[in-house]
């Protein structure tokens, strides 16, 4: 189910949407956005990777970000006489397409090379910002049970509307928290990312999925739900720290369903989620006194032929291994994508199952 949801538009164009919870006093419509009109930036350069046969997007005007504001100036609370936002007025979740986005404004199909040296093409797609809540502190674990539903239902709503944009080849709903992830603002927020290809990573399952044939997915729930390293289990999802976990900490979480992505929940499974996605941020942020920095990644399958042999999967990553220690890509890790483990996965396991 998806929450009721009101569209608005920003001073540039762009969109913006609020998602109220569903017991919300807010009212039905909102004050507009009181910016003078502007011009959007242009869409960003992707360039092909001969080598890796991959596309980097080139997007300089990000260099220009706003770093870590306070709350007085920050871009992602609501709007105050002093600090005119990106969000006009008061919200519960509030999505809006990213200002400096590295995918978009522009949406089509991109070219692909035949030549592959010094091929570059238009980095089509777009990007949004989720934003969990009007408050400047906080964070998705410790909001209400209702609220991380509202944010599930953004999700849905998102992915489904994501992928039927023409070029969008698969979605991406993600968080980065913590300033050792590289966040920029402190806001509690994530990011849906819609590419005009498959990601490399995507890529990489597909042809896993392939070797092994249609069960995948019912074949990896069946191997590791009768291991050591299950974390969580649900009505309707599994969580584990996968066989070979590659970070200090990791967690993997799958519906025992089989659905694609986000936009395929039912009510109940929205519901379900919602409970248990917050036990799994919860314990992660119990493992250590103060809180972990982490990459929340929803994997969802691409436009494909045969998607349906990809399941939504849901991967929570943290380079932390110590109270004040991260793991590094070093050496062969960055350069050759070869991962060495400082923790075994059911070591990680145990001590998650202690605090989730
Ligand atoms: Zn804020």
């Amino acid at each position: 189910m998806t929450n009721s949801r009101i569209k608005a538009t920003l001073f540039d164009g762009r969109d913006l949407f609020y998602f109220d919870d569903e017991r919300s006093a807010l009212p039905k419509t909102r004050t507009a956005d009181q910016r003078e009109p502007g011009e959007r930036p242009q869409t960003a350069q992707l360039r092909f990777d001969p080598l890796t046969r991959e596309w980097i997007t080139v997007a300089s005007h990000r260099q220009q970000r706003v770093f870590l504001p306070p709350a007085h100036s920050c871009p992602l609370c609501p709007t105050t006489q002093t600090n005119l936002s990106e969000l006009p007025d008061n919200f519960d979740v509030a999505v809006f397409e990213n200002k400096g986005p590295a995918f978009g404004p522009a949406t089509g199909d991109i070219d692909y090379p035949g030549n592959p040296f010094g091929f570059a093409t238009t980095s089509f797609g777009r990007c949004e910002v989720v934003v969990f809540s009007p408050e400047h502190q906080g964070s998705l674990g410790n909001m209400p049970v209702e609220r991380v539903e509202t944010v599930i239902g953004a999700w849905m709503d998102r992915t489904k509307e994501l992928m039927a944009i023409d070029g969008v080849i698969q979605v991406f709903p993600f968080e980065n928290r913590g300033e050792e992830i590289g966040v920029t603002l402190h806001h509690p927020h994530g990011q849906i990312y819609s590419y005009p290809f498959v990601t490399p990573r995507t890529q990489l399952l597909l042809e896993s999925v392939k070797a092994h044939g249609k069960s995948f997915f019912d074949d990896l729930i069946a191997f590791e739900s009768s291991s050591e390293r299950v974390v969580l289990e649900s009505e309707h999802f599994i969580a584990f720290v996968p066989f070979a976990a590659r970070w200090p900490i990791e967690v993997h979480a799958l519906p025992k369903r089989n659905i694609q992505d986000l936009s395929e929940l039912t009510p109940s499974e929205q519901k379900d989620l919602a409970v248990f996605y917050k036990r799994l941020l919860q314990g992660i942020d119990r493992v250590y006194p103060t809180p972990t920095p982490y990459i929340s990644a929803w994997h969802q399958a691409p436009k494909i032929e045969n998607r349906d042999w990809i399941r939504l999967m849901l991967q929570i990553t943290s380079p932390r291994r110590g109270e004040d220690k991260l793991k590094y890509l070093a050496g062969s890790e960055a350069a050759m994508g070869a991962f060495v483990g400082d923790v075994a996965p059911e070591v990680t396991a145990q001590r998650l199952r202690e605090v989730i």
